[in-house]
C-alpha cells in the first residue's frame, strides 16, 4: 500500500520581486517520511521552504496539501492545516524566556488548558529546556537555540514539520543530537522535510532525498542511492 502524498509541488516558480529563485520545482512529501533538500548555497532551499509555509507566493505551478490547492494561502491558514516551519538561524526571541518561546508556538490555540498540555509535553521532550524555562531565550548556547526553535514549531502537532538547517553553527556533537530529535520526532508519525548543509546527516535520518541546483531540482533518489553516487555529491554537494 502506497504512503498518502500529503505535500505535492509541481513546476513552482517563485523568488523576490523580479529575481526568480524557483524555475520549476517539482517534489512531493509522504506521510510518515523524512526527505532531504539538498544543494549549494542560494540553491533556493529556504525558498522552497518558504513558498510551502506560505510567506512567499509561487508565481506559477501548483502547490497542494493533501490533494487541495493551497497557492496563495496565508502562512497561519497553512499551519493550520498541519505545516509547521522551523526557519533558518532559528529566528528564537532572545528578550523572551524559554517559555515564553515555546507558547508562542502555540499562538493558534484557544484552550489555556490545551496550551499547557502541549507546553508539558514539549518540555517532556527537551528537558535542558524545562531547566532553562526562566531564562532569556538569548542566553541559551546555539545547540539549545535549536531545540527551542524545534519545541516551538512542534507546538501545533504538525502533520508535517519543515525544518531549515537545523545543524547551522552546531558542534558535530550538538548537530548529531538535533538529528536524534529529528529521528524521534519522526518516530511518533511525523512527516519532515529537512533543508540541510551536513549530506551526510540530512541522508543519516532521510529516506530519499531531492538536490536542487539554481531553482531545479536536477535529482530524485533514496539516500541509499544517493551516499554511493559519488559523482552527483561532489558535483553538486561538494561531497
Ligand atoms: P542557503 O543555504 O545559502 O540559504 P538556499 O539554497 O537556501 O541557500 P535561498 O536562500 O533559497 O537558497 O536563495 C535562493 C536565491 O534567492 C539566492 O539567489 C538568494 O540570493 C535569493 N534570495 C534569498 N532570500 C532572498 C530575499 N529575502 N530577498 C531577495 N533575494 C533572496
Amino acid at each position: 500500500t502506497e504512503a498518502e502524498v500529503l505535500l505535492d509541488l509541481k513546476d513552482v516558480v517563485a523568488g523576490y520581486g523580479n529575481l526568480t529563485a524557483l524555475h520549476g520545482v517539482s517534489l512531493n512529501v509522504k506521510q510518515g517520511e523524512v526527505v532531504a533538500l539538498l544543494g549549494a548555497n542560494g540553491a533556493g532551499k529556504s525558498t522552497t521552504l518558504r513558498t510551502i509555509s506560505g510567506l512567499i507566493k509561487p508565481s506559477a505551478g501548483s502547490l497542494r496539501w493533501k490533494g487541495a490547492s493551497i497557492v496563495g494561502n496565508a502562512p497561519e491558514k497553512i499551519l493550520r492545516l498541519g505545516v509547521s516551519h522551523c526557519p533558518e538561524e532559528r529566528h528564537v526571541w532572545p528578550e523572551m524566556t524559554v517559555a515564553e518561546n515555546v507558547e508562542l508556538g502555540g499562538y493558534l490555540l484557544k484552550s489555556k488548558t490545551e496550551l499547557q498540555r502541549r507546553k508539558d509535553i514539549a518540555f517532556h521532550r527537551f528537558p535542558r529546556l524545562k531547566e532553562r524555562a526562566g531564562q532569556l531565550a538569548g542566553t541559551l548556547s546555539g545547540g539549545e537555540q535549536q531545540m527551542l526553535a524545534i519545541a516551538r514549531a512542534l507546538m501545533s502537532e504538525p502533520t508535517l514539520l519543515v525544518l531549515d538547517e537545523p545543524s547551522l553553527g552546531l558542534s558535530p556533537k550538538m548537530a548529531f543530537e538535533v538529528f536524534d530529535v529529528v529521528r524521534e520526532i519522526n518516530s511518533h508519525g511525523v512527516s519532515i522535510l529537512l533543508v540541510e548543509q551536513n549530506v551526510h546527516n540530512a541522508l543519516s535520518v532521510a529516506s530519499r532525498a531531492y538536490v536542487l541546483e539554481t531553482g531545479r531540482v536536477i535529482a530524485e533518489k533514496s539516500s541509499e542511492s544517493l551516499l554511493n553516487d559519488p559523482d552527483l555529491l561532489s558535483a553538486y554537494l561538494g561531497g
